[in-house]
Formats: C-alpha cells, sequence, structure tokens
C-alpha cells in the first residue's frame, strides 16, 4: 500500500520517507514496513501478517499517476461497511454518495468484481489498457458516407403491431446488421410502418445490387416467424419497399478489434474505462461500456469536483 500511518501514529498516514521505516498499517493496525528501492515504487508491507485487505494489487507508477491527480485525502481512502474495510485506490463524494474510482492494472477474479462492486456501489473501473488488453486495438476510421436504409413495410394485418413488433424490428435490423458493415452501424429509426437504418462508411458502396437478397432475406425472417397465417409472403415480397439514401459526411469514427479479451472485463457491471488501450492518444481515455472516446482531462476535472 501506499499510505500508512507513522512509527507514533501522530499524523495524517504517510508515504515511505525510507527503506526500512517502521508504521501501522490503518486498516489492522499491525506493523508495516517501508520498501524503496528501483524495482518497485515505494511501499509499505506488512511485517507479520499478510496483507490484511484481500482486494490489495500492487502499486505501479501508473496507479501513483491516477491517485496524484487527486488531494491526498482522497488517495487509497479507507472506506468501512458493515465491520468490513477496504483501501479505495480513489475515494470521491458526491451528494453524500460516495464514489470509487478503482484503477486496475491486472486481473482480476470474477468473484471479486462482483463483491467489489457490492461493497462499493458507485464504482468506477478504470483499466490500464496496456497491461490487459495488448492484443486489442481501438481502430479509427475516417468516415465520409452515410447510408440510410430506408425499407417500408405494407400493412397486411388490420393492425401492424400484429406483425411489427419491437422484437421483429430489432431482429431485422441485426439482420442487415450482420449482412452490412456491423462495424459502422450507427442506429435505427422505427416510425410508422418505416424502419431506417443507419450506416456510416469511409467510401462509396454500390448497394443496389443488394436490394433483391435483402428483401428475400426480410421475407424469409417473416415465414420462420410467421405466427399469423393470414400474411402472405408472395404479398409481403411483393409491397415491401427498400431503398437506401447516400449522404456525404465528415466524421471519425472507430470500432474495438477484440483479441485475447479477458473475459472478467465483460463481468463488470459499473463504467469501465480504458487508458493506454492500443489505438488511444494518451490524452485520451476509451469509455467501454458506451463506446465512446472522452477526454483525459475531461473525465479528471469532472472528478476532481467531487474531491473532499
Ligand atoms: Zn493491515
Amino acid at each position: 500500500m501506499r499510505y500508512a500511518l507513522n512509527l507514533n501514529k501522530d499524523e495524517d498516514e504517510v508515504e515511505v520517507s525510507h527503506s526500512g521505516e517502521i508504521g501501522w498499517c490503518g486498516i489492522c493496525n499491525s506493523k508495516v514496513q517501508g520498501k524503496k528501492g528501483d524495482e518497485r515504487v515505494a511501499h509499505w508491507a506488512h511485517i507479520n501478517s499478510k496483507n490484511c485487505d484481500s482486494w490489495y494489487e500492487p502499486i505501479t507508477e501508473w496507479h501513483l499517476w491516477w491517485q496524484n491527480q487527486f488531494p491526498k485525502i482522497n488517495r487509497e481512502a479507507i472506506v468501512e461497511k458493515a465491520g468490513k474495510k477496504h483501501r479505495a485506490d480513489i475515494l470521491l463524494q458526491k451528494d453524500n454518495k460516495e464514489i470509487v474510482i478503482e484503477v486496475q492494472n491486472s486481473s482480476i477474479p470474477i468473484s471479486q468484481i462482483q463483491k467489489r462492486e457490492a461493497f462499493y456501489q458507485n464504482l468506477i473501473w478504470i483499466l490500464n489498457g496496456k497491461s490487459l488488453a495488448n492484443s486489442s486495438r481501438l481502430v479509427r476510421i475516417g468516415v465520409d458516407r452515410l447510408y440510410t436504409w430506408k425499407i417500408k413495410f405494407p400493412l397486411l394485418l388490420r393492425s401492424r403491431s400484429e406483425y411489427l413488433k419491437t422484437e421483429f424490428i430489432e431482429d431485422i435490423v441485426d439482420l442487415i446488421k450482420n449482412r452490412f458493415y456491423d462495424n459502422n452501424y450507427h442506429d435505427y429509426k422505427f416510425q410508422d410502418t418505416t424502419l431506417e437504418i443507419y450506416f456510416y462508411h469511409h467510401n462509396d458502396i454500390d448497394l443496389q445490387m443488394d436490394i433483391p437478397q435483402l428483401k428475400y432475406n426480410i421475407v424469409g425472417y417473416f415465414e420462420m416467424h410467421n405466427d399469423y397465417d393470414n400474411i402472405d409472403n408472395d404479398e409481403l415480397h411483393h409491397k415491401l419497399q427498400i431503398s437506401y439514401t447516400e449522404t456525404k459526411v465528415d466524421l471519425q469514427s472507430h470500432y474495438l478489434t477484440k483479441s485475447y479479451w479477458r473475459k472478467f472485463i465483460d463481468k463488470m457491471k459499473c463504467n469501465v474505462f480504458f487508458d493506454k488501450l492500443n489505438g488511444l492518444e494518451s490524452d485520451e481515455l476509451y469509455w467501454y461500456t458506451k463506446d465512446k472516446i472522452v477526454k483525459k482531462d475531461r473525465f479528471i476535472s469532472k472528478y476532481q469536483k467531487m474531491a473532499k
């Protein structure tokens, strides 16, 4: 750990000043010894007992950098709930709610993720992309075309809701996402009987040839899921209108290629951000939960406002 009480316990927790220095653990009150050398970041280690906080992970320069963006009182702060104590990497507060940022450099068992999220409740994970996702990459692409598929379903039944249920529409969006440019899928809109699906692409493509196949797939989908015998497939095929438009845009887009992806990351229910991920600039974070690239300084200043 980074901080401990000094030998006389007469001030707030301090960092190690020299190797061999003796102090006291703020959680279990047992003796700790300062380690300061070239190989590892200066830290306090328990002398007799094992590390009392089972959630502890060795501190790195990267931990220090993140903690140092916040006042000392917020770093490695002890959180106590129902008789249990843990050290949060960064502890903040907003509207009487505690917010914890955990800076994670190494793999963590899924059972511990669940315990930590339940214990801290308002938790933000910052993962080190270098150590945890080094084979994966955020690929940036310049985008200059927006393609809009327009699919107009005929009113075959008295009420459109009988066959144009939300789940059917979402399946059809998936069908098109899989058939076309999944990575560049942007959004869809469904109104009345018209479905619009938006894709970005980085150059001019001719989709005209794809329309018959797409029509065939959609009719096939309804044929498979048709619980309403009165939908006539030939009539659907005949009346289904499919077209697309192309609009010029000037955007940056990105997608994540996952390789040797660690399963535990997708078990995190709280917000997950990546630092140092391949493809990210050093002043950026990747908000994995929302698939967004955010500026690191904006993230930090937002949370600095919640420092005690
Ligand atoms: Zn201890």
